[in-house]
């Protein structure tokens, strides 16, 4: 488990400042290698002079890029999909070694992010205008979509390449440009995404690239050039980065933490559900925004779900992601570790169950940042496993009688990502949908992840704003609208 600084070249991490690689000459963090625990960066914070020639840089940029016509700014765009196709075994490794995914996650990811940038080349259509003739006597009305100006992108660490593709492609799409602040853990893979997006086409300072973490992120939510901010994190931070980019007058849109829940029902598909839970509660460490959390059984579903749930973890195998055979790879951090192994004691202080323990699997006590699949059962809907976000591979298992009392736990949670329901019933599979209270929500799908050209985010405390990502959502984020209303003489 040791974490080593030593005898390894260390990787840098430049930034882009108008087209141009910069290398900072703020201090350095160590960035990790997850499996092996080996350092294998060094990330810089960025100095205020540097963050300022970024947002300077993308400022002088946007009058001719916000002119240029939307046809050719998605031709660059054509283009960056194309290179990151040709460079994508390059890049999925990246992802693989910053951020400790398996090699189909990785690839899953990669080609989610990939989806994005199709979306936003449908810019065009997408930022069509509405026409009404004849509004009034010899009077049309019609209405047109902008780009507001330097757009912003902070970015978690769980999907380095994905999140900042559900924002700069279709920011500089619409015309806007753009300044990204990827994860202080997994700034990598965004730096290879820039520099491809350099490679594409773009001209200098359309879009740029700075590091670091809370002071880089306050010195742009107060930049007055910076018109909107796009943030993905914990929802500590997203209600922070919502109230301080709001006061400073900027449009906001901040997708937040979660706890999402997956209720089965006792005539569910015992088989495709195990599956869909075990990829949603493990897939990528627990390390997802819409990760089942929390398995709420009901009725007399619970004994043989727990038996075959237990059973599938004992079969996951876990290890480094870049070997084939590994099903589930490690958490970010020695510190992530550390809180999971936290929350399975305290789940076990609160009088859970421990039905399956990954803290006794081998791989939990060597290099990297391992927690074997856990899971609690006969957890508490009060809690605190069950209601606060863990981010790691620990399942807690719910038992309720029925529907009603599943939907009570779950809009007892301070979160709304996502929640979904597993069943052979089209009217409780209707029932749930129609009043559990979650934002994205899936029937038979363990992983509720909406298509980028439907809008993406969670209620309550998991997103911090009005519109929000992706989807025509997503595009009205990085727009405003006019309505021209024009009388013609006789
Ligand atoms: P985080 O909130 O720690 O960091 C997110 C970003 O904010 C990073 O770029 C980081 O450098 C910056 N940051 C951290 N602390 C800051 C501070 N005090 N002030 C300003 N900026 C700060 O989140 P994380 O650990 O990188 O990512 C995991 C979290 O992201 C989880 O809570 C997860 O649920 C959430 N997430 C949500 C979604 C969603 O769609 N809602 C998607 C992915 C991840």
């Amino acid at each position: 488990m040791a974490t080593t600084t030593t005898a390894v070249e260390l990787k840098p991490c430049p930034l882009y400042i108008n087209g141009k690689r910069v290398i900072s000459s703020g201090p350095k963090d160590i960035q990790y290698n997850p499996a092996t625990g080996e350092a294998v960066a060094e990330v810089p914070r960025c100095t205020p002079e540097e963050i300022s020639a970024a947002v300077e840089a993308a400022h002088k940029a946007f009058p001719a890029w916000s002119k240029t016509p939307v046809i050719q700014r998605c031709k660059v765009l054509f283009k960056l999909r194309e290179l990151m196709e040709a460079n994508a075994a390059e890049l999925v490794a990246l992802i693989i070694e910053e951020n400790g995914k398996t090699i189909d996650e990785a690839r899953g990811s990669f080609d989610r992010g990939i989806e994005c940038i199709e979306f936003a080349c449908g810019a065009p259509t997408l930022m069509m205008g509405e026409t009404v003739e004849q509004v009034g006597n010899r009077v049309d009305g019609w209405s047109t979509r902008h780009p507001i100006g330097v757009c912003v992108g902070i970015t978690p660490f769980n999907f380095p390449l994905m999140v900042p593709l559900w924002m700069f492609p279709l920011a500089i799409a619409c015309g806007n440009t753009f300044v990204l602040k990827p994860s202080d853990k997994v700034p990598r893979s965004a730096v290879r995404l820039v520099e491809l997006a350099i490679e594409a086409g773009l001209p200098p300072g359309v879009l740029n690239l700075v590091h670091g973490a809370k002071s880089t992120v306050d010195s742009l939510l107060t930049d007055p050039r910076v018109k909107a901010v796009s943030f993905v994190g914990s929802s500590a931070v997203a209600k922070y980065i919502y109230q301080t980019a709001a006061n400073n007058g900027k449009r906001v849109q901040a997708l937040g933490g979660a706890k999402n829940h997956s209720v089965v029902l006792p005539d569910a598909d015992m088989k495709s559900t195990v599956a869909a839970i075990m990829n949603s509660g493990f897939g990528c460490a627990g390390e997802r925004c819409l990760a089942t959390s929390v398995v709420v059984a009901v009725g007399e579903v619970a004994d043989p779900l727990v038996k075959e749930l237990v059973k599938a973890a004992d079969n996951l195998t876990v290890g480094n992601g870049c070997d084939v055979k590994t099903g589930m790879g490690p958490v970010i951090t020695e510190e992530s570790k550390k809180r999971v192994l936290s929350y399975i004691e305290m789940g076990e202080k609160e009088g859970a169950v421990v039905a399956r323990d990954g803290r006794k699997d081998p791989v939990a006590k060597g290099n990297g940042f391992f927690v074997g699949p856990t899971i609690l059962d006969k957890v508490s809907p009060k809690s605190r496993v069950a209601k606060e976000e863990i981010f790691g591979p620990l399942l807690s298992v719910v038992r309720v009688k029925d529907m009603k009392e599943a939907l009570e736990v779950i809009s007892n949670s301070e979160y709304g990502n996502a929640a979904s329901v597993f069943t052979r019933s089209g009217g409780a599979a209707r029932e749930f949908t129609q009043n559990v209270t979650a934002g994205m929500v899936g029937i038979n799908v363990g992983v509720p992840a909406p298509v980028a050209f439907f809008p993406f985010a969670g209620w309550r405390n998991s997103f911090f704003g009005d519109l929000h990502a992706l989807g025509k959502d997503g595009m009205h984020f990085y727009t405003e609208s006019r309505v021209i209303t024009c009388r013609w003489p006789d």
